[in-house]
């Protein structure tokens, strides 16, 4: 672990690093709470061993500084208390110290202590990796393994805020498979399965690299792109459907012979500044009139379509 030991008494750090550094830890020091602070925000220790009364930040203020600071780790923070009375102990505990240990400071009470605070911070670092863990498993399909719905929501939140705060446009594409329902019929679930993972490899590799894709619905994408014109969109999709149509995946119940897509497309631009619930309902129109216009197509939605093709 990495321990920082913060005391304006230089005999109390030296016989604290020393403690620290034969419990087989690495120490680092400073002379105040000030000081302190700054160490603690530069190197992140695992542990702060800190005394209670020092110049500038004292003890208690530095205690909570560091829990406010506090994003996913956790600091063991033990304080250092030279006069021992119990309202010092219980106002360092409020601040958020874990323990206490009175001054003159003894290296093996201070051992024992770190033997806790690294079961402690452990156990935190365990949390906030299962955490983390748990948060990207409900963000992600596992048959695809792109992001979800859950996922695409908040993405789309922020991205139609910024774009909305400095006037950026965006475009989203949702695409879905041709006939999949007589593909499953045809080759069996599993081949179904096969077939929507292999088009969401193919959709992932296109685009750019700030270009989102989600599994929307069941044989459903969708694709959301920063930054992109409605043409540019449109080029975009014509090319994702070029690629997948170019995967070759037989499907005898397609009129092409093998699996093709489906895109509607509706953008966020200066002319049309809408809700992000919108441009997807936009977008949703626009795929079923690519349906009803006979599959295998990109359609720009309605509203779009006239800004970019004057028609
Ligand atoms: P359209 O061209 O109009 O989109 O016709 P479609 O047959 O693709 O559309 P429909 O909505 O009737 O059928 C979608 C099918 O997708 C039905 C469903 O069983 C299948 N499907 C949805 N999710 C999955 C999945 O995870 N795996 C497999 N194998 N099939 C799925
Ligand atoms: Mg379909
Ligand atoms: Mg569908």
């Amino acid at each position: 672990m990495k321990v920082l030991v913060a005391d304006d008494d230089a005999g109390s750090r030296m016989v604290a690093k020393a403690a620290v550094e034969q419990s087989g830890h690495e120490c680092i020091v400073a002379a105040d709470g000030n000081a302190a602070w700054e160490l603690y925000q530069s190197h992140r220790p695992h542990v702060v061993v800190t005394d209670l009364v020092m110049p500038g930040l004292d003890g208690l203020d530095l205690c909570r500084a560091i829990r406010s600071a506090e994003q996913d780790s956790y600091t063991y923070l033990v304080l250092v208390t030279s006069k021992g009375s119990r309202e010092d102990v219980v106002a360092g505990m409020q601040a958020g110290a874990d323990d206490y240990v009175t001054k003159p400071l003894d290296p093996f009470t201070l051992h024992t202590r770190l033997l806790v605070a690294l079961r402690v911070t452990t156990l935190h670092a365990d949390l906030a990796h299962y955490r983390a863990a748990l948060s990207e498993q409900a963000r992600t399909d596992p048959l695809t393994k792109l992001y979800n719905r859950l996922k695409l929501t908040e993405d789309l939140e922020r991205l139609h805020s910024s774009s909305a705060r400095y006037g950026h446009d965006y475009s989203l594409a949702i695409c879905d498979v041709d006939n999949f329902k007589s593909y499953n019929d045809i080759y069996g679930h599993q081949a179904g399965d096969a077939a929507l993972q292999a088009v969401a490899t193919s959709l992932a590799r296109q685009g750019r690299q700030s270009d989102g894709v989600y599994r929307f619905g069941g044989e459903e994408f969708l694709l959301v792109l920063p930054g992109q014109s409605a043409s540019g969109a449109e080029a975009m999709l014509e090319r994702a459907l070029a690629a997948v149509q170019g995967l070759g995946i037989a499907h005898a119940g397609n009129p092409s012979g093998v699996l093709t897509l489906s895109a509607g497309i509706s953008s966020y631009t200066a002319e049309h500044r809408v809700s992000n619930d919108r441009i997807l309902n936009e977008a949703d129109v626009a795929l079923y009139t690519a349906k009803a216009a006979g599959r295998n197509r990109v359609e720009l939605a309605a509203e779009i379509r006239q800004m970019v093709h004057g028609r």
